[in-house]
């Protein structure tokens, strides 16, 4: 498919956009410290050469007390201005523009002074901020233009504002946190002012021949938000005030509807921005879940929006717009909105990464990594076809060697194609067909249905072997757990079993806890479908705060109870950016969690649980799920052994314990360090 209106150019009047991408922001945490300038400057310039129109910057605070966390990044001083030269030098060179993103997080900021309009603490941060005096709100609006001017100084093309998610601006925006009866509250417009005289303040520092960015939240998703009419009129009023491009914000932070986890559909919320599209004459830029350049293309050809922001499919695939400019929409390594690399590392203060992208952030070690090819090539075969097994592959063909993935089974991707299955989670499945697609491209095979029995000529032919066999799930020894209305959890799901009206689940781990989604959400479709998704979480652009007042989760009707022997909170194990998705969703089903117990029997009609406070009980139950978690299948590795057959062990075959998805697929990656 051809991509004809992504890759037309956007004259902005000053300066062209080579085509209609651009890079969202993310914060990687590479921008918290100048000891990380030179990554921070690969990981762009390499996003750059992939050929993205256009970058914008993770955020940084215009002064010290908007800080993200004590850590946090500013842009202040001389000494960034001259540090920031080389980065965007580098971008240039590749006929990229790039934005630094200028971010106050006001009352989101994770130190105790943090400030804003009102003394008004967030439910997400546990400090209060201090209500900002009148004059403080003046500097502050200078911060901005000074900010801007470093910016400038530095080589950027201009600074997005970041004027939604909840942070200052959008804090001064909202009678939900500003409380003040000065000139900067009360009324709409004069809580108005305050993104208004930051938009003029930064264009007359900056000239007319820069890009002004302003993210605008067009759905706020919490009580006490925008209605339509004020987002549109504030649109044209920033518009008036020097903008040069409109973003769309979704929802503040502390809204507890989803707005980018997996289980959002694709392009869910670009009809507002559509809407948006209508009320002012300047570009605007479409956002959040879109991860493949069809979806992208549809957008622009539906006259939505003239630009696509996609942020986490950069970090997964760096070249995905020079892909699709290739008509080669199937080598992109899809973004599957999971989280557990990127946002998730950064709410444990780590660097970010990408699950199916190792490299991401780190991409001047990989690419000295990469650039050595082996000397001496090899034949390999890598056994199993799931995550680990599929990108082992892909890395040992990149390095040179013959590669034959042998998989036991019919098909392919292991725990990622149960994964798949779950509601929200489709996107897993395009990324094995990415994995198998460019194994083929690169010359592997892959033999489905092939056992390697190490005895066997055909495996004294290889050089090496990798032992990707990944795991088996735990059967604990529970009396009666043969009886059939109990299945372990890679049955109930492979086979699409119909759940019945009572089930029981022993374990709830990550599989758990999915399984339990699924058998709430078996036959409704809330997957690719926005109005569905809406429908769900009670969303309606139309209504106050994009909310519908008052509105009730529709209940599936089935009684799940939820089982675990440790003494831990429900969904303790989740990623920090997703767990309060899966919670929210279960207790708002009625799901029971019980904890702290042993398990006694499982009877025709339910289990037997032990508390370890109190007597026995009884949980009635139709069907009883088993999601104990894993044990490692690296039965193989002895084999091998006895047969004197090189060999390496990745993936949940090494390690089963917490096993999940990122290890597995960063241990297939550390085969391109290692010498065989
Ligand atoms: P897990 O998260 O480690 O959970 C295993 C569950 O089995 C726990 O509830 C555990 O609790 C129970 N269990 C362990 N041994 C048992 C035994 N002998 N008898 C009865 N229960 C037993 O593993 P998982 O659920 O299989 O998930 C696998 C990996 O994928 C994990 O790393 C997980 O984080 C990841 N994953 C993540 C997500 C997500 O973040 N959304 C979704 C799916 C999977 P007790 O031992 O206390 O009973
Ligand atoms: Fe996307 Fe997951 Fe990678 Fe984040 S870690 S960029 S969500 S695939």
């Amino acid at each position: 498919m051809e991509y004809s209106r992504l890759f037309t150019p956007l004259d902005l009047g000053f300066t062209q956009l080579s085509n209609r991408f651009v890079m969202g922001s993310i914060h990687t945490g590479l921008e918290d410290n100048l000891k990380h300038i030179d990554r921070l400057t690969e990981y762009f310039a390499e996003r750059a050469r992939g050929g993205v129109g256009l970058i914008v910057t993770g955020g940084y605070s215009p002064n010290l007390l908007g800080k993200l966390s004590p850590f946090g990044s500013t842009f202040t001083s001389l000494k960034m201005v001259r540090a920031h030269q080389t980065l965007t030098k580098a971008v240039h060179a590749h006929g990229s523009k790039i934005c630094l993103q200028l971010l106050h997080a006001g009352r989101y900021s994770y130190h105790p002074f943090s400030v804003a309009p009102s003394r008004i603490k967030s439910p997400i941060t546990p400090f209060t901020p201090f209500a900002m005096a009148g004059w403080y709100v003046k500097k502050t609006i200078r911060d901005f233009a000074q900010a801007a001017i470093y910016a400038s100084q530095a080589g950027y093309d201009g600074v997005e504002i970041m004027g939604s998610e909840g942070y200052l601006i959008h804090q001064f925006l909202s009678a939900r946190t500003n409380l003040r009866s000065d000139e900067w509250g009360g009324t709409f417009e004069k809580r108005s002012r305050f993104a208004l005289e930051i938009v003029r303040a930064v264009r007359e520092a900056l000239g007319p021949n820069s890009i002004i960015i302003f993210r605008l939240s067009v759905l706020d998703l919490v009580e006490g938000g925008a209605t339509r009419e004020e987002v549109f009129s504030l649109a044209r009023e920033i518009e008036k005030a020097g903008a040069t491009l409109l973003n769309s914000g979704i929802g503040w932070h502390e809204a507890r509807i989803p707005t980018i986890a997996s289980m959002v559909p694709h392009a869910a919320f670009t009809s507002i921005t559509a809407e948006l599209r209508q009320h002012v004459k300047i570009p605007v830029v479409a956002t959040n879940r879109i991860n493949d350049p069809e979806t992208a293309e549809k957008i622009l050809a539906d006259g939505q929006a003239d630009l696509i922001s996609m942020a986490r499919p950069f970090l997964a695939d760096p070249h995905f717009v020079n892909k699709a400019k290739n008509n080669q929409a199937m080598r992109i390594n899809p973004c599957i909105a999971c989280n557990q690399a990127c946002l998730d590392n950064i709410f444990q203060n780590k660097l970010a990464s990408c699950m199916v992208n190792p490299t991401a952030c780190l991409e001047d070690e990989w690419k000295i990594t990469f650039s050595k090819r082996s000397s001496a090539p090899k034949n390999i075969a890598v056994v199993g076809a799931g995550p680990a097994g599929l990108n082992a592959a892909l890395v040992l063909l990149r390095m040179g060697h013959e590669v034959t993935v042998h998989e036991k089974a019919g098909t392919l991707g292991g725990q990622f194609m149960l994964a798949a299955l779950i509601p929200g989670k489709k996107d897993y499945a395009r990324s094995i067909e990415h994995w198998h697609s460019e194994i083929v491209r690169l010359g592997g095979k892959v033999l489905l249905n092939s056992e390697l029995n190490p005895d066997s000529d055909t495996a004294r032919k290889y050089d090496h072997v990798v032992v990707a066999t990944g795991v088996l799930p735990r059967q604990p020894k529970i009396p009666g757990d043969h009886l059939p209305h109990v299945f372990m959890y890679d049955r109930f799901l492979r086979e699409g079993i119909a759940p019945a009206n009572t089930v029981a689940i022993i374990g709830a781990g990550g599989i758990g806890i999915d399984v339990a989604t699924a058998i709430y959400q078996f036959g409704s479709d809330t997957d690719e479908n926005s109005k569905n998704f809406f429908a769900h979480w009670g969303i309606n652009p139309a209504e106050k705060s994009g909310l519908i007042a008052g509105f009730k989760h529709k209940k599936s009707g089935r009684t799940v109870t939820l089982l675990q022997r440790k003494k831990a909170p429900m969904g303790s194990t989740l990623g920090k950016t997703t767990g309060w998705i899966h919670r929210q969703e279960l207790k708002h089903q009625g799901v029971t969690y019980l904890n702290d117990l042993t398990y006694e029997e499982i009877t025709s009609e339910g289990v037997w649980i032990k508390p370890t406070q109190g007597e026995r009980r009884f949980i009635t139950a139709q069907q009883v799920i088993i999601c104990a978690g894993q044990l490692s299948e690296n039965s193989l590795v002895e084999k091998l052994k006895r047969a004197g057959i090189q060999h390496s062990l990745i993936g949940g075959a090494r390690l089963a314990g917490e096993l999940d998805a990122v290890r597995a697929i960063q241990d297939a990656f550390e085969l391109a360090k290692s010498e065989f």
